[in-house]
């Protein structure tokens, strides 16, 4: 039996094939009854899983093909960003945004609109140009952007084949530095929520809700870019920290990448998490997350402030980041620059699932979106609205796979 990697779900699926070949992956897609793509198992819901067989592209081929000339990068599915970024910075390359983690396969990644932080910041996704996936009928099919269906085919949440390859946009390499700052109230957001959040290359925000304040403040910083020192103007009373921070104030910081302003290469910055350590919590833990409109942010973190005390108990902490409008039909950024709310609970479902849906009733008049990877209550007709190309993936999703070789109970659910 296999689990995610928190444990908290045991994936039906009683196989998971590992091919080394593309034609080998291709013969294990056309014979299988039922199958769905499993990246490096992240998620925290049962999306991953399948009432058939699990594939894994994680044994295909491993080599990253640089193009200097169109400044992209075809990259195997299965590989992960700690990898992927070191190879891509050692030839003088970077992507423009990187989550929380580099432990994470790209083709999941891309598969269910990972994200970081940024105002100018698209999700992952956003830098896919070319996809190469295994049909249901185990043909080998390419398309590109521009190609019709392409904005509904990168965030796919494995509906629509195995993605053996993505082609990403890259830009030139960069240097960060990183600094954390503590304690600032929470109505210093109310006029200073987006000068705070547009001040550096990727802002982070953490609160635990024990006080309407923020605990922390990650600042990434570029290098080549003139900092805007936002630490300096009079509404900023946060403090510098004064050694390495966890996100989780108390847990031990060697897992996370460098701080206290030291430069260092852009992959070693931008994501939370060292690849040679555990992330978050270690798997002690379950994810939520939700997106909504820039404009509406101060008032949903002063809705969820509002319930600080039945979040509190159940919580290891609340992250608020910007990710910037994309053309993805199942991005939860389609189309709006968007805030992020993140929950790392306790591993408590039973304790988290009723916080989880008192979150969702407080951000509901805010439109927000969940994250397709991260556990939500929120029921189809509802999902339907909030994502407004659903109907429209669905579709897709029947054309590509009308005997529903990929289909799932979590893809039955939302998109039936
Ligand atoms: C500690 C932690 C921190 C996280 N931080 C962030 C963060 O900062 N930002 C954020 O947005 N998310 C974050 N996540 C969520 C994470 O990015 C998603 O769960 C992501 O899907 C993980 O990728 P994976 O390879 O593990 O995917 P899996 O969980 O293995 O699969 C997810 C989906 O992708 C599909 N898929 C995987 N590979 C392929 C393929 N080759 N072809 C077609 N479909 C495929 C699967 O079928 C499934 O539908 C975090 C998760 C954890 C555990």
């Amino acid at each position: 039996m296999t689990t995610n990697w928190a444990g908290n779900i045991t994936y039906r699926a009683q196989e998971v094939h590992r091919p080394s070949s593309v034609a080998e992956l291709q013969a294990v897609v056309a014979r299988s009854r039922r199958v769905r793509a499993l990246g490096t198992r992240h998620s925290f819901n049962d999306l991953a899983d399948s009432p058939g067989a699990l594939v894994s592209v994680a044994g295909l081929p491993a080599a990253v093909e640089v193009d200097t000339g169109r400044v992209t990068a075809r990259v195997p599915a299965g590989l992960r960003y700690a990898e992927l970024t070191r190879c891509l910075d050692e030839r003088g390359f970077a992507l423009p945004s990187l989550g929380s983690l580099p432990h994470i396969s790209v083709g999941g990644a891309c598969a269910t609109a990972t994200h970081g932080s940024g105002v100018r910041n698209g999700c992952l996704a956003a830098s896919v140009s070319a996809l190469d996936l295994v049909t249901a009928e185990g043909d080998l099919l390419t398309v590109a952007r521009g190609d019709g269906c392409f904005d509904g085919m990168v965030v796919g949440l494995g509906a629509l084949g195995v993605v053996t390859h993505l082609t990403l946009d890259l830009v030139p390499a960069y240097e960060m530095r990183q600094q954390v700052y503590k304690g600032l109230p929470l109505d210093a957001l109310d006029d200073h929520f987006c000068e705070l959040m547009s001040s550096a290359y990727s802002v982070c925000l953490f609160t635990d809700w024990s006080a309407p304040r923020l605990t922390q403040i990650w600042i990434g910083e570029r290098l080549d870019v003139p900092p805007a020192d936002v630490a300096k103007l009079p509404w900023f009373t946060a403090l510098p920290a004064d050694g390495p921070c966890h996100p989780v104030d108390g847990m031990p910081a060697a897992s996370c990448t460098g701080q206290l302003g030291v430069p260092g290469p852009w992959h070693e910055r931008l994501p939370h998490f060292r690849p040679d350590h555990e992330p978050s919590s270690a798997g002690d833990e379950l994810h939520s997350e939700y997106m909504i409109g820039r404009g509406d942010a101060v008032a949903a973190l002063h809705a969820l402030d509002a319930v600080r005390d039945r979040i509190r108990p159940v919580l290891q902490i609340c992250e608020v980041r910007t990710i910037a409008a994309d053309r993805l039909w199942m991005s939860p950024f389609y189309e709006t620059d968007s805030v992020s709310v993140h929950f790392t609970w306790t591993s408590d479902t039973t304790a988290v699932l009723p916080v989880v849906r008192l979150v969702e009733e407080r951000l509901a008049p805010f439109a927000a979106r969940p994250h397709w990877a991260k556990i939500f209550t929120i029921e189809p007709p509802e999902l339907g609205r909030l994502f407004p190309r659903l109907a429209d993936f669905a579709r897709l999703a029947g054309d590509c796979d009308p005997a529903g070789k990929f289909a799932s109970p979590f893809l039955d659910r939302y998109l039936r």
